[in-house]
C-alpha cells in the first residue's frame, strides 16, 4: 500500500515542480540570458532535491543528510551572501559554513550507514538543519556571537582563497580520508563525499566567482543522484554475499547476447552437510571462496550467483568444447583449496555434544569444497527452435549437472 502511494506521489510531484518551474520561467523578462542565469541558480535545488528524495525513498540516511546539507548551504549562499563577505551577517555565516561544511563531509564519510525509519538515521538525515536552527538561535540571541572570529578568520586567508588555515586542514583531512576510505572500502558515500569535499572547498574558496555556487551546488547534486542510482543498480544486479552477478544480472546479459556461447551450471556438493557441520557462518564463507575462485580460475567466464549454493559461468563467443579446460581449472581450485577451520569457530553449541567431542576440538579440522558442473552451448542444438534459447541452453547445462551429481560429483558433465 505505502510502496502504491509513493510511486503516486513521485509523478504528482515531477508534475508538480514542472508546473512551478514553466510558471516562475514564464514570469520572467523575455531576455534568455536572464532566463538562463534564473534556471543555473535553481538548478542546484532540483537536482539536490531530487537527490535528498531519492535518497528518503531508498532509505540511504547518509546521503539524505549530505543531499539535505548541501540544500541549507546552498540556500544560505543565495540568502545572505550576496552582498559583501565584510557585511554583516554574510561574514559570520560565511565564516561557519567554511567549517561546518568540511566538519560535516568528514562526519558523514565515518559515519555508518542507516535507515531513515530508525532515529539514528532520522538525525542523520536532518543533522544540518538542526545545526542552522542552533546556530540561528544562538545568533537571535548575540547577533556578534562570531563576529570576531569570523573578521579574523577573514583577514588571515590562505593561499589565495577565501578560506582560514582551519578551513583549509578540515578540507585537507575529508579528501585525504575519502581518498583513503574509497581505496580501501569501495563504498559510493565515499566517492560523493571526495566530490562535494572538492566541490564545496572550491565554492567557498573562491566564492566571488561569477556563478560558482550554481555550477559547484549543480555539479554535487549531479554526482549524489548518479552515485545513488549505481548504487541502487547494484542493489538488485548484485548478490550481497558473494558480490558477483546475480541471477537478475545473468538474465539481463543474456538479452545482450549475440554468435555462440557456453553456459556451465556449478553446485556446491553436500553443501547441506557442511553447514550442519561447520555451521552457517562458515558456509557463508565457503560460498564466497567459490565465487571467488570461479571469478579468477574461468578464464573468459563470467561468474553469476544463481541461487543458494548453485552458480553460473557464462561463456560469450565460446563452444561447449572450447571452455571444458577452463571449468576443470575451476574444478581442481576449488577441490585443492584448503579453507582451515579454527576450533572455536565451529564450537558446538550443546555442553554434552560439546563433551563428547573435546579431544577432537583440539585440533583444527580443513573444510574440502568440491563442486560438481554442467555444461553446454548454443552451437550444439540446444537453442534452437525455442522462443528463449538462453533459458533452453540453461536447462541443458542443468541436466548435464544432474548426471554430474549422479556420476558420483566432484566431475564435468557436457550436454
Ligand atoms: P548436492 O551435492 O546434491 O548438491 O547436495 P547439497 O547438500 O549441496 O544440496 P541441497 O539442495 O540438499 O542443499 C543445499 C544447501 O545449501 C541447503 C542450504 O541450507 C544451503 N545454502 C543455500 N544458500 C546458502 C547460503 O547463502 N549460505 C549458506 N551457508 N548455506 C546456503
Ligand atoms: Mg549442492
Ligand atoms: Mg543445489
Amino acid at each position: 500500500m505505502s510502496s502504491t502511494i509513493v510511486r503516486l506521489i513521485l509523478p504528482l510531484t515531477c508534475a508538480v515542480i514542472a508546473l512551478i518551474l514553466r510558471y516562475l520561467l514564464a514570469d520572467q523578462s523575455p531576455n534568455t540570458t536572464s532566463q538562463l542565469e534564473f534556471l543555473l541558480q535553481q538548478l542546484p535545488y532540483i537536482l539536490l532535491g531530487l537527490g535528498a528524495l531519492m535518497a528518503l525513498l531508498t532509505n540511504h540516511a547518509l546521503e539524505a543528510g549530505i543531499t539535505i546539507g548541501l540544500l541549507c548551504a546552498y540556500w544560505l549562499i543565495q540568502s545572505f551572501l550576496q552582498s559583501p563577505l565584510s557585511s554583516q551577517p554574510a561574514s559570520q555565516i560565511f565564516y561557519l559554513l567554511t567549517l561546518l561544511s568540511p566538519a560535516l563531509l568528514i562526519t558523514y564519510a565515518l559515519m555508518p550507514q542507516s535507515s531513515c525509519l530508525q532515529l539514528q538515521g532520522l538525525l542523520t538525515a536532518l543533522l544540518t538543519p538542526l545545526i542552522v536552527v542552533l546556530v540561528a538561535s544562538l545568533l537571535a540571541i548575540n547577533q556578534q556571537l562570531f563576529l570576531n572570529a569570523a573578521t579574523n578568520a577573514i583577514n588571515n586567508t590562505v593561499a589565495g582563497s577565501h578560506l582560514s588555515m582551519l578551513s583549509w586542514l578540515l578540507y585537507l583531512v575529508a579528501i585525504g580520508l575519502c581518498i583513503g576510505l574509497s581505496l580501501y572500502q569501495q563504498q559510493s558515500i565515499h566517492n560523493s563525499v571526495l566530490g562535494c569535499s572538492l566541490m564545496s572547498l572550491i565554492t567557498y574558496g573562491w566564492i566571488q566567482l561569477n556563478s560558482v555556487s550554481a555550477f559547484m551546488f549543480s555539479g554535487m547534486g549531479l554526482l549524489l543522484c548518479i552515485n545513488l542510482t549505481i548504487s541502487l543498480l547494484q542493489i538488485g544486479y548484485r548478490d550481497d554475499l558473494t558480490q558477483i552477478g546475480n541471477r537478475r544480472a545473468l538474465q539481463q546479459t543474456a538479452k545482450t547476447l549475440r554468435g555462440p556461447y557456453a553456459v556451465a551450471m556449478v553446485d556446491a556438493d553436500y553443501f547441506k552437510k557442511i553447514n550442519d557441520q561447520f555451521g552457517h557462518d562458515l558456509g557463508d564463507q565457503a560460498l564466497r571462496v567459490i565465487a571467488s575462485l570461479l571469478k579468477q580460475t574461468a578464464n573468459g567466464g563470467k561468474p553469476f550467483r544463481y541461487g543458494g549454493e548453485e552458480f553460473c559461468l557464462l561463456f560469450k563467443g565460446k563452444t561447449q568444447q572450447e571452455v571444458l579446460d577452463a571449468l576443470e581449472a575451476c574444478r581442481q581450485a576449488i577441490a585443492n583449496y584448503d579453507m582451515v577451520v579454527r576450533d572455536k569457530q565451529h564450537r558446538p553449541k550443546k555442553l554434552k555434544e560439546g563433551e563428547t567431542r573435546r579431544g577432537a576440538s583440539k585440533r583444527k579440522s580443513n573444510l574440502r569444497l568440491t563442486v560438481s558442473i554442467g555444461v553446454a552451448s548454443s552451437d550444439n542444438g540446444n537453442a534452437s527452435n525455442s522462443t528463449n534459447p538462453f533459458e533452453q541452453v540453461l536447462k541443458s547445462a542443468d541436466k548435464a549437472l544432474y548426471r554430474a551429481k549422479a556420476s558420483g560429483r566432484n566431475c564435468i558433465q557436457a550436454a
